[in-house]
This record gives structure tokens, C-alpha cells and sequence, in this order.
């Protein structure tokens, strides 16, 4: 829980007086015991947690431009925070200092029904954001994970899930910013507009920029009429290869679902107990979650014919529908919730993303890396979109059953699958993350794996817009 040495000074009592008039003393936080929700998000490592000295809850943009000028003349870190669900350590005060939580800053600013776009401040949640646009008879198609992430933290981790096949992530719905730089100047990018060759895109360079450019306070949101029907098929597989084989071939196939997402049974059967709930499908070891969408009944039949044709044809096993609204919700919250069922055995949770087509051999990988290393290494995530989400754990599996490994041994093994998997995908043509972003859990190998030069425009950047280094340090190439 300490932090790291920052070169500037510490937070004196009269730097936290100058902080409650800039913010106002109800939203300051300086008890250690109210602290704590604020020195982690939900990645499982446990090491980078770290109090801040204090957490400020602003109410405006023009209080967190006086509070970064501030934090800039007397060099203080600031840590910007959405909704702490994270899982690469992003939003922890590495160095202590000041958290800025953008929770307070949560109001829905306009419904533009014309061009179909939301306005709203940073600290509006996912699930917010989805009712509204539900309301204005709309849909805000991506759906990364947790509800309770806000706009800012999905901007600022250029965030992705499960429906990225159809619909791509974060990125391609953000079309207007407003930002606060840490020299305490407010910027505002893009706006209500589809098309911009206005010289360097910064609004695209904040995007995934994990709160160490500017704070974001405002977003402009592209919403899309909704579909009108949906469907999900889940097809159980014996074999965890050819289900990925098969995942290219729907899409060759001319069909490009919502969403196709890949779950091994053993990690189902975990999130069953963890929930006391009923996955339906019951044979094979693996399946694979697609769901469709058709603007009438009879597309949807005919989409649905077609995937399980090719499923079937390459090794699939048996396909199950949920049609109705609820049996599809509860197959989206096992699905969602299986991180937080297994999260007491992980010690951390890679984000991959490869080409599609490097899937399979990928994830064959994993497989022989298991029975190599003696460590469970439980694979699922968004494999119509190639980002894998493998978790390193610190137990073995032995006659279906999780069998817990001293330290001295499970921190060896997960360093070296880390490693090996890791060169494995950047070998592929991949990423090291998909959609969690670098934070500080993946900055050690980024910086060792990433082109030198890449890392070092990163570096310049940084300086341009942050030239103190103030915004939140220690985290991508800082
Ligand atoms: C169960 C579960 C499922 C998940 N599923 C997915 C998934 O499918 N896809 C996916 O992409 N992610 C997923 N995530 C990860 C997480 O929800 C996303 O990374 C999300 O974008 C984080 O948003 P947040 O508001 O919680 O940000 P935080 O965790 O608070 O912060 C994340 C980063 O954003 C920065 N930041 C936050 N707000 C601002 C701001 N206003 N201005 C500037 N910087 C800011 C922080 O400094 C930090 O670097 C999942 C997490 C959980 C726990």
C-alpha cells in the first residue's frame, strides 16, 4: 500500500485546503478507511495496490482544470478514475497523490435524436448509457463487460467485448471530446460529426490514452437505431480446436454475428456454483456463445440455419437457441460473470488480440503450455474478434479437480506461460492487449516487446502533452 517516490512534493495540509476550495470539502476524501475502494480496480494481482493521500470527487470541467494547474506548479500526481473496473492497475495511484474519481460527473447532457448522438459527462456508467439510449428507442452497441464502467474509463481504455465483430469497440462510436490538459487548459475535439481531415487526430489519440494525456470530461456518443430481433445459438464442441477453426468460417460464410464468444466447460461449471445457476448445454468441453441479429424473423431463421450448418459440418455437436429476451440474458450473465467466479484462482488475465485466423493455433498453445507447465490455464473470450483472454492461475487441475500450488511455484510457472504466450502472439501478428489496455500489470513487457521506436514516440508525446509528468505516472510507457 506505499507508494512509489514521485520527484515533487507531498500533499501538505495546505495544499489539501487549496484542493476543498477548488472541489468543495464534501468531496474530498482524506480518511484512509474511505480510501481504500480507491487503491484498486479489479485486476486479481494484489501488489499494485496503493492508497492515494487524497481521492476528489469534481463536479465540473473548470474544477479540474483549477485542480491540474495546481497539481502541475507543485508537481502531484493525479490519477484519474472511472468506475475501478479495470483489470491492467490503471486507475491506481501508483505514486499516491491525488485520485480524481469522475463520479460525481454523471448527468446524460443531450439526446440528440436527429443526429443520433448522446452527449454526457465522463462519469455516466455503461449501464446508464445503455438504458438511455434504450429509451430514446436506440442502442449503444458495444458491451464491454461491466455495467459499472463509466464513459471516461471506456474511452480511456479504447474498450471492446464481446460485440466488436459486428460493431468494432469504443473507438469507432466516439465522436466528440472534451478534455482537461494538465496544464489546466480544456480542449474540445471532434463534435457531432461523422467525417474529420482536420489536421492530427487527437480525439483518436485520447482514445485508449488510459489517463495519462488529459482528463476526459465530456463525450459525444454515436448511438444506432436498435435491432429489431436477436438470437443466441450455443454450440457445444468435444474439441476446443475445432471450435476455434470454425469461428473464420462463419465468418467466411458471408454471415457476421453480434457476437461469438468461446467458454470451456470446466470454468461454466465453476460459474454454475458461483451463481446457482443452470448453463443449458450439458455435453462436450467446450462451447461457443453466437449470437445473431436480423431485422425480421425469418433472416434470423435463415442466419441461424446457416451457422449451424457450418458448425455441425466441423466438429460441432449439438446447437441450443435461446430466443426469448430473458433466456438470452441469462446466458450473457454466466458469460460475464465467469471472470469473477474464478478470479480467486488467477493471478492475472492476458488480453491477446490476433488475427482470426491465428486463433486456433494460439489457443493450441495454451493447451500444450498447460499439461507443460502443470498450471491451469483457463481460455475463453471474444474469438470472433481474435482477443483471447487466457488466466494464469496458481492451481493445477487433476481428475477435475483445482489443486492449489505453493507460491515459490505458481509465480515461476505464470512468469514463464506470460512470457511464452506473449512472443507466441506478438509472433502471430498480434497485440499484447485487445481491449484492457498496458495500465501498469502489462507495461514491464510492453516496453520490452513493443518496436523501440513506437515506445519512444509514445515517450514524446507523453512529454508534449504532460510535460511534468503529473497524469497518472507509472502507467504505459511512463
Ligand atoms: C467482470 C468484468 C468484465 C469485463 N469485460 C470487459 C470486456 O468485455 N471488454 C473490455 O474492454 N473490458 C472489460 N472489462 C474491463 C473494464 O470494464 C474496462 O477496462 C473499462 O473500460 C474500465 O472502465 P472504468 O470506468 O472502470 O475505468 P477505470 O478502471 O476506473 O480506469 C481505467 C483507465 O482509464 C483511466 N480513466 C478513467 N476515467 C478517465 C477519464 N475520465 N479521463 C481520463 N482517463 C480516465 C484511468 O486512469 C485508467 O487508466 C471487464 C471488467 C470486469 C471487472
Amino acid at each position: 500500500m506505499n507508494g512509489r517516490l514521485f520527484p515533487g512534493k507531498n500533499l501538505t495540509p495546505d495544499l489539501i485546503n487549496r484542493l476543498k476550495e477548488i472541489v468543495g470539502s464534501e468531496n474530498v476524501l482524506t480518511d484512509p478507511e474511505k480510501m481504500i475502494d480507491y487503491s484498486h480496480d479489479e485486476s486479481a494481482q494484489t501488489e499494485w495496490r496503493c492508497l492515494p493521500e487524497v481521492v476528489v470527487k469534481p463536479v465540473s470541467a473548470q474544477a479540474i482544470a483549477s485542480l491540474l494547474k495546481l497539481a502541475s506548479e507543485n508537481q502531484i500526481p493525479v490519477t484519474p478514475r472511472g468506475g475501478g473496473t479495470g483489470l491492467s492497475g490503471g486507475c491506481i495511484p501508483l505514486y499516491r497523490g491525488i485520485v480524481l474519481s469522475l463520479e460525481k460527473m454523471n448527468k446524460i447532457l443531450e439526446i440528440d435524436q436527429v443526429n443520433q448522438m448522446v452527449r454526457l459527462e465522463a462519469g455516466v456508467t455503461l449501464g446508464e448509457l445503455i438504458q438511455v439510449a434504450q429509451e430514446a428507442g436506440l442502442a449503444f452497441p458495444p458491451h464491454p463487460g461491466d455495467e459499472s464502467a463509466q464513459i471516461g474509463g471506456l474511452i480511456a481504455t479504447n474498450a471492446g467485448g464481446s460485440r466488436a465483430v459486428k460493431y468494432g469497440g469504443i473507438r469507432n462510436y466516439v465522436r466528440g471530446l472534451e478534455v482537461v490538459l494538465p496544464s489546466g487548459e480544456i480542449i474540445h475535439l471532434g463534435g457531432k460529426i461523422i467525417k474529420s481531415s482536420s489536421g492530427y487526430n487527437l480525439l483518436h489519440l485520447f482514445i485508449g490514452s488510459e489517463g495519462t494525456l488529459g482528463v476526459i470530461t465530456q463525450a459525444i456518443i454515436q448511438l444506432l437505431p436498435a435491432p429489431a430481433f436477436t438470437r443466441s445459438l450455443i454450440i457445444a464442441y468435444e474439441d476446443l480446436e475445432k471450435a476455434m477453426e470454425t469461428v473464420p468460417m462463419i465468418l467466411q460464410a458471408k454471415i457476421i454475428p453480434l457476437a461469438i464468444e468461446f467458454v470451456e466447460k470446466d470454468v461454466i461449471v465453476i460459474t454454475e456454483e458461483y451463481l446457482k445457476k443452470t448453463w443449458p448445454s450439458r455435453i462436450g468441453q467446450i462451447d461457443l456463445l453466437i449470437i445473431l441479429e436480423a431485422s425480421t424473423e425469418d433472416e434470423l431463421d435463415r442466419l441461424s440455419e446457416q451457422v449451424a450448418e457450418v458448425c455441425l459440418n466441423r466438429g460441432g455437436l449439438d446447437v441450443l437457441v435461446a430466443e426469448t429476451v430473458s433466456k438470452q440474458q441469462h446466458l450473457l450473465e454466466i458469460r460475464s460473470k465467469i471472470y469473477e467466479a474464478i478470479k480467486p484462482f488467477t493471478v492475472e488475465i492476458l488480453d491477446i488480440a490476433l488475427p482470426r485466423s491465428e486463433i486456433a493455433a494460439h489457443v493450441r498453445r495454451v493447451k500444450e503450455l498447460e499439461r507443460e507447465v502443470s498450471l491451469w490455464l483457463p481460455t475463453f473470450g471474444h474469438a470472433g474478434d481474435g482477443n483471447v483472454h487466457t488466466h494464469i492461475t496458481k492451481v493445477y487441475r487433476q481428475d477435475n479437480q483445482l489443486i492449489p500450488l505453493p507460491e515459490s511455484q505458481w509465480k515461476d510457472k505464470a512468469m514463464k506461460v506470460k512470457k511464452i504466450l506473449y512472443e507466441d502472439g506478438l509472433k502471430r501478428g498480434g497485440v499484447l492487449s485487445g481491449e484492457h489496455g498496458i495500465g501498469i500489470i502489462k507495461r514491464a513487457e510492453f516496453m520490452t516487446l513493443a518496436e523501440p521506436a513506437q515506445i519512444e514516440i509514445m515517450k514524446q508525446l507523453k512529454k508534449v502533452f504532460d510535460p511534468k509528468g503529473i497524469l497518472n505516472p507509472g502507467k504505459i510507457v511512463n
